[in-house]
């Protein structure tokens, strides 16, 4: 961290104004390709910060009175809106994050699909009604927002995450404080700043940054009543417990390790160019991405060549044209993932394809790893084990599709899995069986489109109700169920003691 200077501020987004921090506390953003400065984003202070929530808590006041149709139009303005700048948001997303210019415009599309969703919010947030439940009694339920939500979000999808909170929470009636990664909070910045042109009112939507103590205030704050959370199992779970011994209602999407299990009887090429799309695509920093193969029967002769297909993608700056594998996030992220490596060589592990220290050319100071594959992984070594989120796929063998569902039900995580196959007879086996919350059937990254909601299970999250989809109207409103009768003038009714409605 370093005092600010000449470089672009990252602003912070209070009350409807777009602020300068006061804080002495500032990080670089980095481009990951070159190590360019992009900008500096500060640490907010507290005051900032409680700022932030005293106006989410002031603008909740009307919000909530907003009608439906109204929230709804703002959303349809602004699904266009992001439409309009679609450009300009991935090429700020590949500046900041690494990845490639066509998935950074796929990162901002799958939160845009979000938005559409929230346009039509009118349909969602229905209660129910029971006729008659008793004598001349309705029972119907309001589905009411709760307040001031907040969210916390990873480097990884810097569009799409965002866009999975804020656009629900906000629909739904509530006011919002976001809180980014510290890493790459500039595209999002730049879909706070359309949300406002969009219409959305001044309080509604807060923006913050920082990093654990950031998270922390909102764990802790009393006017926040709900906080999603997308990151790592560690600070995931930290933030689960800390937020819930607060009172507060937490979703909390974590880390990964998600295996693609591959019957010999599947389309071969159609099944490997999958595979090696799922697992290197933007080089494997994605909590979906398909970081461990398990080859069943015949199809572990199938090795060499995913091995020949993996080294035909061309690792460079995310923006040049023809790019599959962009850089990691960080000098950190690169000097992580390939320490893992390293104690893949050492544990054992045989590495089939070594991605180290590609040579890419007018970007030699970029975070790169080539793909990289791992073959004879056993499940206690630290590849393996750990998430490396990296580009590197361990290759794992099993006899039958059996011993490959037990393979995967061992490993603590269950975000996502997919099963490659000809038999629909061996897909619902596996789709019944395989104990992950989002399954993919000749889908390599199955995420659910928001008609439905994202599922992650065991490990891979806390919290019972899934971003975006029905499950989200639930988790942004509280449910009040009422209970009303109204008399005919003449009934005088009578006395009832007991608990029943008569
Ligand atoms: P991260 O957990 O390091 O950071 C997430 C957020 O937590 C950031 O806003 C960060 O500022 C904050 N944070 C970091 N350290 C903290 C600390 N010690 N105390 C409090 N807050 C802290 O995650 P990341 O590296 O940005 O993202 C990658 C991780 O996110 C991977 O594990 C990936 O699997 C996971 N992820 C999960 C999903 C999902 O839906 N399950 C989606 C995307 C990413």
């Amino acid at each position: 961290m370093s005092q600010a200077n000449a470089v672009p501020t990252v602003k912070l987004l209070i009350d409807g104004k777009l602020v300068e921090s006061t804080t002495t506390q500032w990080r670089e953003v980095v481009n990951p390709a070159t190590q360019e400065v992009l900008a500096r984003v500060p640490f907010a202070t507290a005051e900032e910060m409680n700022a932030a929530v005293a106006s989410a808590k002031r603008a909740f006041q009307t919000w909530r009175k907003t009608p439906i149709g109204t929230r709804a139009r703002i959303f349809l303005k602004y699904q266009q809106l992001i439409r309009d700048n679609m450009k300009e948001l991935a090429a700020i997303l590949t500046a900041e994050q690494g990845k490639t210019l066509p998935d950074a415009e796929g990162d901002v599309f799958r939160g845009l699909e979000v938005v559409e969703h929230a346009a039509g919010i009118g349909n969602l947030q229905l209660g129910e009604l029971a006729n008659n439940v008793a004598n001349a009694v309705d029972t119907y339920t309001l589905l009411q927002p709760l307040g001031v939500c907040a969210g916390i979000t990873p480097f990884n999808f810097p569009a799409m995450i965002p866009l999975w909170m804020f656009p629900m929470a906000i629909a739904t009636g509530n006011t919002f404080v976001l809180k980014p990664s510290e890493q790459d909070p500039m595209v999002t910045m730049r879909l706070a700043e359309l949300a406002l042109e969009a219409g959305i009112p001044a309080g509604v939507l807060n923006v913050i940054h920082g990093g654990a103590d950031a998270v922390n205030l909102i764990c802790d704050h009393p006017d926040i009543k709900a906080v999603s959370f997308v990151g790592s199992t560690k600070v995931g779970t930290h933030v689960y417990h800390r937020a819930s011994q607060a009172g507060k209602r937490v979703q909390c999407m974590m880390g990964a390790k998600n295996h693609g299990v591959i019957l010999p009887d599947a389309n071969k090429q159609q099944t490997l160019n999958n595979l090696v799309g799922a697992a290197f695509g933007a080089a494997g920093q994605r909590c979906m991405a398909l970081s461990v193969l398990v080859l069943v029967g015949e199809a572990r002769a199938w090795l060499p060549e995913l091995v020949e297909k993996a080294k035909t993608l061309k690792v460079n700056a995310g923006t040049e044209q023809g790019t599959d594998v962009g850089p990691l996030v960080s000098c950190a992220a690169l000097d992580r993932v390939t320490g893992l490596i390293q104690r893949g060589v050492e544990e054992g592990a045989e590495l089939a394809l070594d991605g180290r220290q590609p040579n890419v050319s007018g970007f030699e100071k970029g975070n790169f790893v080539g793909p990289t594959i791992f073959a004879k992984v056993k499940p206690e070594m630290s590849i393996y084990r750990e998430e490396v989120f990296g580009p590197v796929l361990c290759v794992m063998e099993a006899e039958t599709l059996d011993e490959a569902i037990a393979l995967v039900n061992a490993n603590p995580n269950g975000n996502g899995t997919a099963l490659f196959t000809r038999s629909g007879a061996a897909a619902r086996h596996f789709q019944e069986e395989i104990d992950v919350g989002q399954v993919g059937i000749n889908v390599p990254i199955p995420v659910p489109v928001p008609l439905f909601s994202f599922t992650g299970s065991r490990a891979s999250k806390l919290g019972d109700l899934g971003p975006y989809g029905k499950q989200v109207v639930q988790f942004y409103t509280q449910t009040k169920t009422v209970t009303q009768r109204w008399f005919d003038e003449d009934d005088v009714g009578g006395i009832n003691t007991t608990i029943t409605l008569k």
